[in-house]
């Protein structure tokens, strides 16, 4: 910690992003009070599929490609490192994504993701269908090729986002639950705390870490056209015994996760409702379509649950990370559909914004400032 750093830190939203910076700068020494509306983790990061995918997710090289290999590689250490502070094993797994091409559209835009990965040294390996059932026999005939992305993974983020929460409290933080944040309060330039239903908390600073909602919270500089909700519905099937080891992503349309315990996590859909969280007839049907042309072999088993959340999308599709024009206040929000995967990274970034010293990465392109609008 710099001499000039915050010492009290107050975080708004307990999920994955409020509760990995609340973490690292805990372990910092900073005091660090976490306000969760609901109950820490239960909102988008408890619904994620949790694939660590950002050679599957990014269509070209860019500064957030190079942020999700970053955070990728953070993951085996990240994974023991939580299993230490709280016992918890979060389902890390290098297992793999398959890339599914069930057209000739599909076909040609894996083709192209292999050439341009490839040239950049990742592991990129285009497959034929007769190679693609090699890895995964259950594959429909539907299926005309693929592209094994053998460096992505996978974790379980319902238990990622319970192992957070108590890795911090373990490590001091304070968990203040049940408690709305309304209002970022602004002295001159400069923040003094937050402002709870008929409460208030004092912090030299404050991050904004509200997931979808981070644009409602008053002060927070997150204007409503820059961080909106984008619904994503899923299911989960039980399998017995499992059908697949890889994550299978059919070409634009969804995932299919395995777990450890047979259970297969199917999604997705994206959808701008605003903060509808509902699971729809068609939502569904669609999400199921895909998967059966994928693994048809899934037809007579049960689904367990259905359930949606919204992603917090930005226009641009990258994240708000970082310093504001106010003094002492931060964003780690607008993570979008990889905010699992992000969450090493995210934590170490604003741990070194806030403490003053060097970034591990450059945070411009990640900037609030991007977007030339005010709150
Ligand atoms: C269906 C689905 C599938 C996904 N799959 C993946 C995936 O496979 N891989 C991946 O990397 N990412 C995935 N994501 C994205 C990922 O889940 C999100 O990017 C990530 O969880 C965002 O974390 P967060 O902490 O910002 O938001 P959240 O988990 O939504 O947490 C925000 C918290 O802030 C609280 N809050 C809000 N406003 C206030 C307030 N005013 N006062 C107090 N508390 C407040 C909320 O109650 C909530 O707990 C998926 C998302 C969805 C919906």
């Amino acid at each position: 910690m710099s001499s000039t750093a915050p010492r009290d830190i107050a975080i708004v939203g307990g999920g994955i992003m409020g509760c990995v910076v609340a973490l690292r700068l805990a372990q910092q020494g900073f005091a660090v009070t976490v306000v969760e509306r609901g109950i820490p983790g239960a909102e988008a990061s408890s619904a994620a599929a949790g694939i660590l995918g950002p050679q599957w997710e990014m269509d070209e090289p860019g500064p957030l490609l190079d942020l999700g290999l970053r955070s990728r590689a953070m993951y085996p250490a990240f994974a023991a490192e939580l299993r230490e502070l709280t016992g918890m094993d979060i389902g890390y797994k290098l297992c793999g994504l398959i890339e599914i091409a069930l057209d000739e559209e599909g076909e040609a835009a894996l083709l192209d993701r292999q050439r341009w990965q490839a040239a950049l040294g990742l592991k990129a390996e285009f497959l034929t269908a007769a190679q693609a059932l090699k890895l995964e026999p259950a594959l429909g005939p539907q299926v005309r090729a693929g592209l094994y992305l053998q460096d992505e993974g996978a974790v379980n983020p319902r238990t990622l986002a319970r192992a957070l929460s108590q890795a911090a409290a373990t490590v001091g933080v304070k968990f203040v639950q049940g408690h709305y944040v309304r209002r970022v309060d602004i002295v001159g330039g400069r923040v003094s705390g937050i402002e709870l239903d008929g409460d208030s908390i004092k912090a030299d600073a404050v991050v904004v870490a509200a997931g979808s909602w981070s644009s409602l919270v008053e002060g927070g500089q997150v204007p409503s056209i820059v961080v909106r909700p984008a619904r994503g519905q899923a299911l989960s099937v039980q399998m017995r015994p499992p059908l697949f080891r890889h994550v299978l992503a059919p070409y634009r349309k969804g995932y299919l996760v395995p777990r450890d315990d047979g259970m297969a996590v199917i999604g997705t859909t994206l959808e701008m409702v605003g903060y509808r969280k509902e699971v729809t007839v068609e939502g569904l049907s669609s999400i199921l379509q895909t998967a059966s042309a994928v693994l048809p072999a899934l037809g007579p088993l049960p689904i367990t649950e259905t359930w949606s959340n919204f992603r917090p999308y930005t226009s641009d599709l990258l994240p708000v990370l970082g310093t504001t024009s106010v003094d002492g206040l931060y964003l780690a929000t607008g993570h979008h559909r990889y905010g699992i995967l992000l969450a090493p990274i995210t934590g170490q970034l604003l741990a070194q914004q806030i403490s003053g010293t060097t970034p591990v990465v450059d945070p411009a392109p990640f900037s609030i400032s991007r977007f030339a609008v005010s709150a």
